[in-house]
């Protein structure tokens, strides 16, 4: 943490250098002194200073200056910084002024110019002010500072993005917190986009796309190398497990991450059934060992970058990204897993992000602490979800169209549920609207057991209905099923036939896909468990086969 500051104003040059001076000799080793010529040159330090979240211990400004007044100037200041210490420094003529500023603004202290001795005049003055300020100031967070409202789409993904990143930052809520209101006052913008992200050297970004947002908090964006030996999709529990053990094998590896590494299972609030956990363990902490895991292996890993498509140039595959940009490998793991299904009914689009949300969200749990709270859908994920939220929520409410949760999810997570007061299970049921201007306020579902339709006031959903491939980037390229997941080894051979365009004279690999080299693990593969440890599997078992591939070519 930087030293905080004192700020003197004066647009009297010789006074400002002694003011200044004087300053110096009895603050410099606990103060950074700083000065301005105007009070419009000193608003502007202050915007600045907030901006880069630094502590303003005191303001000392002339009360005569042309533009603006050292009242004037205070007013304004004291937006920015309300807890500094103010002092104008008056000449006789000033002194009405003055005391009218003690009202007006809760001046702290006028100074007759001139101050000498400063021993007997400013110094007394000054060093009560400031030990009073020390005793009061709240330390200010020293890291990434996100400005927002809870009821944005756009803030809800820089805040997901970063949670899932396991980025720290402070979230300030314009409609809760002053603090969040003098930064945005900082702000020079009239209407901002948000969220406003104040980064701690200073710079500030205005609803950042999550490229721009990745590269500024430090994550990789761009390869070191335009080709590598393997270019895994997708950084979930199978793409890691590839990472880490091609890396380890001595292959030159890039994994590549459209959003955040751990995939679905980094959205898990306790995973429970992976081996070696007996406790469990949350999905963030098994992203973050294994991204740790597989970056000291040697894996190169690449954030906030979607692959749109896939080119063969036999035998070399590009994959080719968002931005334009393409990068090169001998062979290609695709480990783009599957995402929570849309739920479509009336009302919900322009909700989305304003009080639902798909998947686990649990960046937005916390906001609704005491509230009532609906999860929609009956598997492990909605299970474990309902479990995370009944922590904050006064009561949550799944909502399951089968008659029995035990159809579709694990007895542990179904036994956990039961003995959890505050979770209501409503089966045979189906959300048919929901209703908001700006933010959800109520859910309107169908009991089709009783046959009533519900309306239900409540400021958030949380959605978890099944899931749909992420394999539009190799739509064209390998075959896949009729729901889009991506068909692999034995499954391509149909009837003794290879599949179209296969021209090698051996049987597609177990996890090769209708194009030699390329592969696929997890749950972007037809037929595949959904499980984590099976997800790591595959793509453990993957790398043996590019080994062999490797050989061939
Ligand atoms: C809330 C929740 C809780 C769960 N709990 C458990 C549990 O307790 N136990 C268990 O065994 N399983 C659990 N699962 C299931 C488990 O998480 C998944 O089976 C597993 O994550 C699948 O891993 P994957 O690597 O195949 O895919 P994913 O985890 O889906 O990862 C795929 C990754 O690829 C990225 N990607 C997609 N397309 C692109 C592209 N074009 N370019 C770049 N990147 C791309 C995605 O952003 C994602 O990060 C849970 C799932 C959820 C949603």
């Amino acid at each position: 943490m930087s030293k905080p500051v004192i700020l003197t104003v004066d647009d009297e040059p010789q006074v400002l250098n002694a003011v200044n001076r004087d300053l110096r000799q009895h603050y410099k080793g606990e103060y950074r002194i700083i000065r301005a010529g105007s009070g419009e040159e000193a608003l502007e330090a202050v915007r600045q200073l907030k901006q880069r979240n630094e502590m303003v211990a005191l303001f000392l400004s002339d009360q005569r200056m042309p533009g603006m007044s050292g009242t004037q100037f205070l007013t304004e200041a004291l937006k920015i910084y309300p807890s500094a210490r103010k002092v104008l420094l008056t000449a006789y003529a000033d002194t009405s002024a003055a005391i009218e500023s003690i009202n007006a603004i809760g001046l702290d202290y006028y100074l007759m110019k001139p101050w000498d001795p400063p021993e007997q005049h400013l110094f007394p003055v000054l060093d009560d002010l400031l030990s009073d300020w020390w005793a009061t100031v709240p330390v200010p967070y020293d890291g990434i500072r996100v400005v927002g409202t809870q009821w944005s789409a756009t803030c809800h993904v820089a805040k997901d993005f970063l949670a899932r990143n396991r980025i720290p930052y402070q979230w300030l809520d314009v409609e809760l917190s002053d603090d969040a209101r003098h930064l945005m006052a900082s702000y020079a913008q009239e209407h901002p986009m948000l969220p406003i992200i104040f980064l701690p050297d200073g710079e500030v970004l205005e609803n950042p796309d999550l490229p721009t947002l990745a590269r500024k908090v430090g994550l990789k964006t761009q390869a070191n190398q335009p080709f590598y030996d393997l270019i895994i999709v997708g950084g979930g529990p199978a793409g890691l497990g590839a990472a880490v053990y091609g890396a380890s094998e001595g292959l030159k590896t890039l994994l590549i991450e459209k959003e955040a590494t751990g995939g679905q299972a980094g959205t898990s609030s306790r995973i429970e059934n992976y081996l070696g956990f007996p406790q469990g363990l949350s999905g963030a902490d098994l992203a973050q060992r294994a991204t740790i895991q597989a970056t000291r292996l040697g894996a190169e890993i690449l954030t906030a970058l979607n692959v749109v498509a896939i080119r063969v140039d036999d035998p070399y595959k590009y994959v080719i990204l968002s931005n334009g940009g393409e990068i090169g490998c001998k062979a290609l793991i695709i480990a783009t897993g599957v995402s929570v299904r849309m739920l479509n009914v009336p009302g919900i689009e322009h909700l989305t992000g304003a009080g639902v949300y798909y998947g686990a969200a649990l960046t937005e749990a916390a906001n609704y602490r005491d509230q009532h709270v609906f999860v929609i859908g009956g598997a492990n994920s909605a299970g474990q979800g309902a479990m995370f939220f009944s922590r904050y929520a006064k009561k949550v409410t799944m909502l399951v169209r089968g008659p029995a949760l035990e159809l579709g999810m694990s007895q542990y997570l179904v036994d956990q549920i039961a003995a959890t007061p505050n979770i209501e299970v409503v089966t045979r049921s189906e959300v048919v609207s929901v209703q908001g201007t700006n933010k959800l306020q109520a859910v309107i579902y169908k009991n089709h057991e009783t046959g009533e339709t519900l309306c239900v006031e409540s400021p958030a959903m949380f959605i978890f209905i099944g899931a749909m491939p992420h394999t539009e980037l190799v739509k064209n390229v390998v075959e896949m099923n009729p729901t889009g997941f991506i068909l692999t080894g034995p499954d391509l051979v149909q009837e003794g036939k290879y599949p179209k365009n296969w021209k090698l004279r051996r049987d597609p690999y177990l996890l090769e896909t209708s194009v030699p080299g390329i592969f696929s693990a997890g749950d972007a593969r037809a037929g595949s468990t959904k499980r984590v440890a099976n997800a790591v599997g595959e793509g453990a078992v993957c790398v043996n086969f590019v080994h062999q591939y490797l050989k061939e070519v």
